[in-house]
């Protein structure tokens, strides 16, 4: 059984750690308080909506944040940590989660394909979107390119619909930084975004596939992707957490052949 932890902060017990957190079972969840009628007894009162129902504003708020469907299965209890670097990233995610808004700093997840930086991105986003913060996933490339289809060339301006809510989330998740190739306007573009929201004192949690170190001579680092300021301008907003591993994909032909042979 999972150690677990009181903290006076929010009187929840909740895990501290990726060795600490709650396996799952095998159990179908049902809600202890309606035993799944969705409605709930009040003692001399009557009967009201259980508050496993109240949920369906949770889900209205997640629509909000925009996780592509692709993502939508992706929280803390599915990640599984296959390495040390793994373990490390989970814990300053969960750690995040746990603390915002008592935070300073968000984070920058770097890593190649597939070892679950948005994974952790996104789980970061679903869990401080329940607890009711605004919340935003931005792949980037899509988000540049939408400024740029916004653009009004006698205005010299992009749509501020287009910007605004990435300007205005309490907590953004910019996927995919460097990805886009790093011409004047997409330099600018982004320097602009994480300025404001650096200015603003938001949370940004940034996922990319380059790294800071060139591995040979052919590699990219994510300074040539993205400049000497906006890198510079990262290190004071984030935390650089630099995940290790395989490409988590190849484990789902594994995962289904074992789960074929069970059946
Ligand atoms: P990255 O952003 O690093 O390229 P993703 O987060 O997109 O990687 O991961 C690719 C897929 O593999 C996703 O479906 C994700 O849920 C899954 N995945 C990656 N790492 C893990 C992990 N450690 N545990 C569980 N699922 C993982």
């Amino acid at each position: 059984m999972p150690e677990e932890k009181q903290t006076a902060k929010n009187l929840k017990i909740v895990p501290d750690s990726w060795e600490q957190m709650p396996r799952e079972t095998e159990e179908p969840e049902v809600c202890p308080t309606c035993f799944g009628t969705g409605m709930e007894i009040v003692p001399g009162k009557g009967a009201r909506p259980c508050h496993c129902r109240r949920q369906d504003a949770h889900s209205r708020n997640l629509e909000s944040v925009k996780i592509p469907k692709r993502y939508a299965g992706c929280d803390f209890p599915f990640y599984e940590p296959q390495n040390e670097t793994q373990r490390t990233a989970f814990n300053f995610a969960w750690k995040l989660a746990m603390e915002y808004p008592a935070v300073d700093r968000g984070l920058l997840l770097t890593g190649t394909v597939g070892v679950g930086k948005t994974h952790l991105a996104v789980s970061i986003l679903k869990g401080l979107a329940e607890k009711g913060f605004s919340c935003l996933f931005c792949e980037f490339g899509s988000l540049l390119k939408e400024i740029q289809g916004s653009y009004n060339s006698n205005t010299n301006t992009s749509e501020y619909g287009v910007l605004a809510p990435v300007f205005n989330a309490d907590v953004l998740v910019l996927d995919e930084l460097g990805a886009a190739k790093p011409t004047d306007w997409v330099l600018d573009t982004m320097m602009h975004i994480i300025n404001t929201r650096y200015n603003d004192k938001k949370l940004t949690v940034f996922t990319t596939n380059y790294p800071d170190e060139r591995v040979n001579d052919r590699e990219e680092t994510l300074e040539d992707r993205i400049g000497v300021r906006l890198r510079s301008r990262l290190y004071e907003m984030c935390r650089t957490v630099v995940i290790e591993g395989k490409d988590f994909r190849r484990n789902f032909d594994k995962f289904s052949r074992i789960k074929k042979a069970n059946s």
